[in-house]
């Protein structure tokens, strides 16, 4: 048996590496072919054939973060800035909801804008407009006590992304002001609250170090979310971090399926900014153990200007057709998109074969 594919087996058997087995197999192509049919079985065995989608809304791209790799951090003033309206926002679900979308997704930038109270009412509109669905919010870093309104409100879920759980990584990808302490508290304060938890980071990001990788994937462990977050770091020529280079198609996808066979319940999406770095990129990620896609809802006006990277895909077109076009991405991938809330199974639901 070569070593890879013990690697493999342990995984399967194990749910776990030690860091140096880790890293071996991050860096090796040699053994994509099995680690991605493995990843695939996995992911089968708990969710079938399904895709979770779920309704993309980027409803504000102020920020008053200046997070380093960012398109839309405050210190980029060439960004031509707008938000949302509850009504606005109302309508883009409306829209969602006939293309058959039963989970929305509300991420911004971090804006003061939309205080708790604002918040609050946005999401309670929506749960009582649209009571079958799901509210997941990536709205960034706030107090205890408002992730606690939220979820008061109706929110069911919450994106965050640790970015990096390396100190020092962390220090040189944000600016002073910010920290990975204040970053990991916020996520097991959604955790403890009741949420259904979202983690991740980028791949390639700039100064990232394979075992930075490691460090990302033991605070996923530890944190064991219900929902991970991993795509490519796509460099946005407006930001400090200009000349560095995007992240790699292949590694990110490796660690889509290593992730894939150490959380079998997790919701893992096949990013946008995948799609962006290749084409068919979401596909292949279906292939490699994600299983969820997040178009976008956004109205098409707005679609440019909630600019995370540069070339972002799917800002052109109209939602229903980007619905259409995603169903035949699916389908070509050989799975089927699933019309419901798309909730996390949990361990007792369904047995995994190891
Ligand atoms: N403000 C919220 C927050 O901080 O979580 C949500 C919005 S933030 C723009 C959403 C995610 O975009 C971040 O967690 C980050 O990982 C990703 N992102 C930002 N810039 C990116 C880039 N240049 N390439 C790829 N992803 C990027």
């Amino acid at each position: 048996m070569t070593e890879g594919k013990a690697m493999i087996d342990k995984l399967l058997q194990t749910r776990d590496l030690r860091d140096e087995e880790l890293e071996a197999l991050l860096l090796t192509d040699a053994y994509d072919g099995e680690l991605a049919r493995s990843a695939d079985t996995v992911r089968q065995s708990v969710y079938g054939k399904d895709v979770y989608i779920r309704g993309l809304i980027e409803f504000s791209n102020y920020c008053k973060n200046d997070c380093l790799y960012c398109g839309i951090r405050q210190g980029n003033s060439a960004v031509k800035r707008y938000r949302l309206s509850c009504e606005q926002i109302l309508s883009c679900c409306g829209e969602g909801y006939g293309l058959g979308f039963r989970t929305f997704v509300l991420q911004g930038g971090e804006d003061p804008y939309y205080d708790d109270a604002m918040m609050c009412a946005i999401v309670s509109r929506i749960k009582a407009e649209f009571s079958d669905c799901a509210v997941t919010l990536s709205i960034g870093e706030r107090p205890r006590e408002s992730y606690q309104a939220l979820f008061d409100a109706g929110a069911d879920r919450y994106l965050l992304r640790h970015e990096t759980a390396d100190r020092e990584h962390y220090r040189r990808l944000h600016p002073e002001s910010m920290s990975l302490d204040n970053r990991k508290e916020c996520l097991w304060n959604l955790k403890e609250i009741g949420y259904q938890v979202g983690a991740g980071f980028m791949v390639g990001s700039p100064y990232q170090t394979i075992s930075n990788i490691v460090s990302d994937i033991r605070f996923l462990q530890a944190l064991r979310p219900d929902m991970i977050g991993i795509g490519p770091y796509i460099t946005h020529r407006q930001t400090p971090f200009r000349d560095f280079p995007s992240g790699s198609l292949e590694l990110t996808l490796r660690i889509l399926s290593v992730i894939r066979l150490m959380f079998p319940y997790a919701l893992i999406p096949a990013t946008t900014a995948l799609g962006t770095i290749a084409p068919g990129g979401r596909e292949l990620g279906l292939a490699r153990g994600a299983n969820v896609v997040m178009p976008n809802l956004s109205p098409v006006g707005v679609r440019k200007l909630y600019e995370l990277y540069q070339d972002k895909i799917c800002t052109g077109e109209e939602a229903a057709e980007c619905r259409y076009c995603l169903d035949r991405r699916v389908t070509s991938a050989g799975y089927a998109i699933a019309v419901h809330r798309g909730d996390v199974k949990r361990e007792r639901e369904a047995v995994v074969p190891v």
